[in-house]
């Protein structure tokens, strides 16, 4: 049985009393509403992770991720923050090949394959995010986009490694766009992903690999998403910020 997950991604959102307050809010709700074996995950800025960490830790119900780290383990890299530190916090998780990352900050699939590595090291779960562009779509090269960053990125790792690995299809025009890929669309990425996967590593590596969609999901359409057979949850960017949308959308796997 594969893990449901639900991953907020709060990117460069939230001063630090704004963050906390929102995290102390989902807590309480995931308290008093979650009743499924769904993992909650809130990715932060860093800014809130001490704290938020801490309190993921006392409390034990929704876990912390950062939105990226640095690949080297520790130096001379002005402003950079590294899998350990973010470990040393309480965060359980890491967000790596955001679209955001690779297309603003130059994050290639070399970067990124080291990235997964210095995680995988700190006993941290990376999010991989990969998908395809507008044009990739629209010319219709996205199964080979998606094979290539998962060759490249993170099918260097040896099957007891990549089993550690949550996966998340994030097509690029959906993301923050309002233009939400149809269920049966994500369903044949994922289930391509998973074939992909199988072919590398096995069926039963495969079967067991969590894969999250994310763009646009949101309280009104993450059910339909989320019942397809290979989405196992969701990323959630803008529908995380309000802790009432990011609730009803973690609460689909209530049932
Ligand atoms: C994301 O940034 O990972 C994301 C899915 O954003 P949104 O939900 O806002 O499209």
């Amino acid at each position: 049985m594969r893990k449901n997950i639900v991953a907020g991604n709060w990117k460069m959102n939230l001063n630090f009393e704004e963050g906390v307050s929102l995290f102390s809010e989902i807590v309480n709700m995931v308290k008093d509403e979650v009743i499924g074996k769904q993992e909650v995950v809130v990715c932060s800025p860093f800014i809130h992770l001490n704290t938020i960490g801490k309190l993921a830790e006392t409390v034990g119900n929704v876990a912390v991720g950062a939105q990226n780290i640095y690949q080297a383990e520790s130096g001379a890299y002005t402003g950079e923050i590294s899998a350990s530190q973010v470990k040393s916090v309480g965060a359980n998780y890491v967000i790596l090949g955001h679209s955001e990352r690779r297309a603003y900050f130059g994050e290639t699939d070399a970067i990124l394959a080291e990235k997964v590595n210095v995680t995988l090291k700190h006993s941290l779960t990376p999010i991989f995010c990969i998908g395809e562009t507008k044009e990739e779509r629209e010319s219709g090269r996205f199964f080979d986009v998606i094979k290539t960053q998962l060759e490249n990125g993170i099918f260097h790792l040896e099957a007891a490694e990549f089993a550690k690995v949550v996966l998340a299809y994030e097509p690029v025009w959906a993301i923050g766009t309002g233009l939400t890929a149809s269920p049966e669309q994500a369903q044949e990425v994922h289930a391509f992903i998973r074939e992909v996967v199988a072919a590398k590593y096995g069926e039963e590596v495969a079967e067991s690999t969590t894969i999250l969609y994310g763009g646009s999901c949101n309280p009104s359409n993450a059910q339909t998403l989320f019942s397809q057979k290979d989405i196992d949850g969701g990323l959630i960017g803008g529908a995380s910020l309000k802790s009432r949308d990011f609730l009803e959308i973690v609460k689909v796997f209530n049932a």
